[in-house]
């Protein structure tokens, strides 16, 4: 069910939640099953054939994720969508589909750690060549785009450093030069920004995060055209077989319900700690995009909805401040990943960025003592209340 003049939290709720037309059951089942059946040699051969609509194997999709997909596409306002195991595996399925070898990739060096790598070692032994560029900066990009650039790939904001990328300014630059933009907009949602809406071609999501939402799952999601998804995605999709479960999928629709208000207290409790951490005497350094002093700020009015529920901040000192704020926090939890109900808290020069080199580290600014928060849907009060106490210790 598809109401075009539905407002967002309508979709989020209705598109791709249909009750079960056999049964009456208001929430449609899982469907559990790794083949399908058919009434005769002669039906089977018209769907094999693409004639008549029918499922083929688990491997190529279910009626659970054709559900989900209705609605994240909906959500994103793309033609279609196809989900995905894990982000990882739509992120290297669209590369797949998008790439040859000889082909050149300019990708923004402040990106997920995973995505730098299928470029810097995966595509790399394809003889697939990756510029790792500041993609803000419009002139640089401009340059680095070459006769054999096939797309740009862009994360906006960036982790764990923040940044902005001018999506609609992006979009155009890659239109003139013929190419596709590819954005990662994992950390804002659709619910807060919308990047087809602003001129890029394709959005890629790890569904782990805000969108499943609740620490539970692993998976993924592209939005594009119907071409793309459908013709573009489909070898990659049945050949490298990243298929994404019926149960993740039921998981992931049913976190998409209540993205709406679950970002909007995400982001509302983010910029409660911010404040609080804005004067904070041991604080050196505090990014957040709902903060005026954050560089970008203009840049973020313009392109987003809404600042989201990640906060990087440094501690004055060095790596034993950053550990120590870690280990005395009580509620937040140490862990990886993002955009769960719970506050999320990890320290990159100890975590997800110990093995880089410590320059290299330091040209991504990541800094020994930086700090990466996502902020939870718990009372904001008591979320500052564990950040207050672990501070007052260090
Ligand atoms: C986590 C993450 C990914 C990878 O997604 P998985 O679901 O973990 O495979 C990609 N991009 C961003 C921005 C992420 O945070």
């Amino acid at each position: 069910m598809l109401n075009e003049k539905w407002d967002f939290e309508t979709k989020a709720v209705h598109v791709g939640s249909d009750p079960c037309p056999h049964t009456g059951a208001i929430v449609s089942p899982i469907y559990q099953t790794s083949t399908y059946t058919y009434k005769s040699t002669e039906e089977a051969g018209k769907i094999f054939s693409g004639e008549q609509f029918g499922y083929l194997y688990g491997r190529d999709h279910s009626p659970t994720e054709l559900e989900l997909e209705a609605k994240i596409a909906a959500l994103e306002g793309g033609e279609a969508c196809k989900a995905f195991a894990s982000g990882m595996a739509a992120i290297a399925a669209t590369c797949t589909a998008l790439l040859e070898a000889g082909d050149h990739v300019v990708c923004d060096t402040v990106v997920y750690g995973g995505t730098y790598g299928l470029f810097a070692k995966i595509f790399s032994k394809f003889n697939v060549s990756a510029s790792f560029i500041d993609t803000s900066d419009i002139e640089l990009l401009k340059s680095s785009i070459r006769p054999n650039t096939k797309f740009v790939y862009i994360e906006t904001p960036a982790n764990p450093t923040l940044k902005i990328v001018d999506i609609k300014e992006t979009a155009e630059l890659c239109k003139e030069h013929g190419i596709k933009l590819v954005v990662d907009n994992t950390f804002m949602t659709p619910y807060f920004q919308r990047p087809l809406e602003l001129g890029a071609d394709i959005v890629v999501h790890s569904a782990t995060k805000y969108m499943g939402g609740h620490g539970d799952l692993i998976a993924g999601a592209v939005v594009g055209s119907e071409e793309f998804i459908k013709k573009g995605l489909h070898d990659p999709v049945t050949k490298l077989g990243g298929l994404i479960s019926p149960f993740t999928c039921f998981l992931v629709k049913r976190g998409l319900q209540t993205l709406a208000l679950r970002m909007e207290k995400h982001n509302s409790n983010a910029m409660e700690v911010a404040r609080f951490l804005e004067n904070h005497e041991k604080i050196e350094l505090l990014v957040y995009p709902g903060l005026e002093s954050f560089p970008q700020y203009e840049l973020v009015k313009k392109q987003m909805g809404g600042y989201g529920g990640l906060i990087s901040f440094e501690l004055k000192g060095g790596l034993e401040k950053g550990q120590a704020f870690c280990d005395n926090l009580k509620m937040i939890q140490l862990a990886v990943s993002l955009g769960d109900v719970g506050s999320l808290v990890q320290h990159p020069a100890s975590m997800t960025h110990k093995s880089l080199p410590l320059e290299e580290r330091r040209k991504h600014g990541i800094t020994d003592s930086l700090i990466r928060l996502s902020v939870g849907i718990e009372n904001a009060k008591d979320i500052i209340e564990d950040i207050a106490q672990s501070l007052e210790k260090i």
